[in-house]
């Protein structure tokens, strides 16, 4: 994995004003958000983890991470940052060949996340928020569910309850984290493909990785 070299964070980007206004209008209402109602939506759905293990080793495995969810992943497990996270594929090169990218990744072995092991999570006590909440996430306070064999299945009340309260509490860390992303973003005039390395903005700025990355 590629050493980090450089964490630095920049002032507001005047462009994303109206953006960030828009994500604080709905940070306020994700605070507002009713844990009760959303409960009895989640009982409704219905969820059981049936535990396959398919939302840790498919394909489409790509959990999003944040600053504050590696760190506790590093302490937890004596990985580095670069063990525990990566940038995801998507992104654009600058006119020097950087390829510039959002957010990071939790690490992966294949296809499958590296903390899935023996068939279990080996970092259950810590994982991201996005696996608490698996397989439920909320489009501005909308209900929504991933593909899961485990939906349909009765759910009891606290379950649904705890369930409720990790959502609320994700899509108020998902809003705060891209605020601050936004607010440090530098944009970049785009180039073609290079090979100078990775920067990464994240809610902390920007994340220099000392390894070219190829073309996609
Ligand atoms: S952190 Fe744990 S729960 Fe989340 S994808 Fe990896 S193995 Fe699965």
């Amino acid at each position: 994995m590629p050493e980090i070299e450089e964490r630095k964070g920049e002032g507001a980007s005047p462009e994303m004003a109206s953006r960030i206004a828009d994500l604080r209008e709905d940070l306020r209402k994700a605070k507002a958000q009713s844990k009760v109602d959303l409960a009895a939506e989640i009982r409704d759905m219905g969820f059981s983890c049936q535990g396959c293990g398919e939302c840790c080793r498919g394909e489409d495995n790509s959990v999003l991470v944040f600053p504050q969810e590696i760190r506790a992943i590093e302490e937890a497990t004596g990985l580095s940052w670069a063990e525990v996270a990566e940038p995801p594929q998507e992104g654009e090169w600058d006119t020097e060949g950087y390829f510039h990218t959002l957010e990071w990744r939790l690490a992966k072995v294949g296809e499958a996340c590296r903390f899935y092991q023996g068939g279990v999570c080996a970092i259950y006590s810590v994982r991201p928020m996005l696996c608490r909440s698996y397989p439920f996430y909320l489009d501005r306070g909308k209900l929504m569910a991933s593909e899961c064999r485990g939906l349909g299945k009765k759910i009891d009340a606290q379950e649904a309850e705890r369930l409720a309260e990790t959502l609320i509490a994700r899509q108020i860390i998902e809003i705060e984290e891209a605020i601050a992303l936004l607010e440090r973003y530098r944009d970049f005039p785009r180039g073609p493909p290079g090979e100078r390395g990775i920067i990464v903005h994240d809610s902390e700025g920007e994340q220099r990785i000392g390894q070219a990355r190829k073309q996609i």
